[in-house]
């Protein structure tokens, strides 16, 4: 009934403006925290399939907040894209990143960069600022781009990724499998590397479907000469069939969680040496 609908609509405006306030509060509060270095940069190994042999590192971005504690990027990145804030924010990143690893010797380094950054004037142009100023080597740095970019405006976030492309830096198609881009679009837009959304890798063992996908995901990339990273393993199991189909690189607390920058060592003394 109508007073039904009343009632209701009364109960969901304050809550509304409870989550208008604290998105607000937010922002005011991120603003700060890139001012002020509240933010750091936490590392994810990532493994070859045998699991032994460190390739690489996802920069992930953390908050600490002198009050709440530690805050999850699925709560600020958002706030961040709506705001605007995310594109000072993802170069605060990178330029911490390449600094960092650097001296890391040949592994590569994984950077994760929003959709919004791409409506950004001369994105390219300021990749390779941080890369000069911070003597990090194009070769090294492997941008991890969502496609929701590749169905956005095109021409732009083509002509973007051409240019980061053409410096030596590497594209991978991050979630992949969770939205709806297919292996022609990966073709079109030259992507290096794809990674395998975590809600497949989690349903291995539970589900024929995910299994017969990824089995196939990793047959195409392969023959496209496109390498394959699962995100998100948690188990032997998943593991073992990882190796079973012939996947490139896997990633995922079974092998190792994200960590600060002074536990790095310990990941880098399993890693290739030159
Ligand atoms: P993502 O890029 O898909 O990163 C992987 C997320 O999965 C990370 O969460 C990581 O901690 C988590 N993860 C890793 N292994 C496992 C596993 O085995 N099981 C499960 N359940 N989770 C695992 P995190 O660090 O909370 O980041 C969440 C998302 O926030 C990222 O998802 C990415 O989309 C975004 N993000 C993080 N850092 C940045 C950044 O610097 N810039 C931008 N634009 N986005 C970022
Ligand atoms: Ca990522
Ligand atoms: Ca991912
Ligand atoms: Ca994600």
């Amino acid at each position: 009934s109508k007073s039904d609908g009343r009632g209701a609509l009364r109960l969901f405006v304050p809550s509304m403006e409870r989550e208008l306030i604290r998105r607000r509060d937010l922002e005011l509060e991120l603003k700060r925290a890139l001012a002020q270095d509240e933010l750091t940069v936490y590392y994810q190994p990532q493994f070859s399939v045998s699991g032994e042999v460190v390739v690489g590192f996802e920069a992930l971005v953390r908050w600490i907040h002198p009050v709440q504690g530690l805050i999850s990027p699925g709560e600020f990145i958002p706030v961040a894209e709506q705001t605007g804030l995310i594109t000072e924010l993802d170069m605060w990143v990178l330029r911490r990143a390449c600094a960092q690893a650097r001296d890391w010797g040949e592994v590569k380094l994984a950077v994760n960069l929003s959709p919004v950054d791409f409506r950004s004037h001369d994105l390219a142009g300021s990749v390779a600022a941080i890369l000069r100023e911070t003597g990090f080597p194009p070769q090294r740095l492997e941008i991890e781009i969502t496609e929701n970019l590749l169905f956005g405006n095109h021409a732009e976030a083509f002509a973007a990724l051409s240019a980061l492309r053409s410096t030596g830096i590497r594209i991978a198609l991050d979630d992949f499998g969770s939205g709806y881009s297919s292996l022609g679009y990966i073709r079109r837009f030259r992507v290096d590397t794809i990674k395998i959304d975590r809600s497949f890798t989690q349903n291995i063992s539970q589900s024929d479907d995910a299994a017969a996908i990824i089995d196939c995901v990793v047959r195409l990339a392969r023959a496209l000469a496109i390498t394959v990273t699962a995100e998100g393993v948690e188990t032997r199991d998943q593991l073992r069939y990882l190796q079973s189909v012939g996947c490139h690189y896997v990633q995922g607390f079974l092998l190792a969680s994200p960590v600060p920058f002074s536990s790095i060592d310990r990941y880098l003394e399993r890693a290739k040496r030159p």
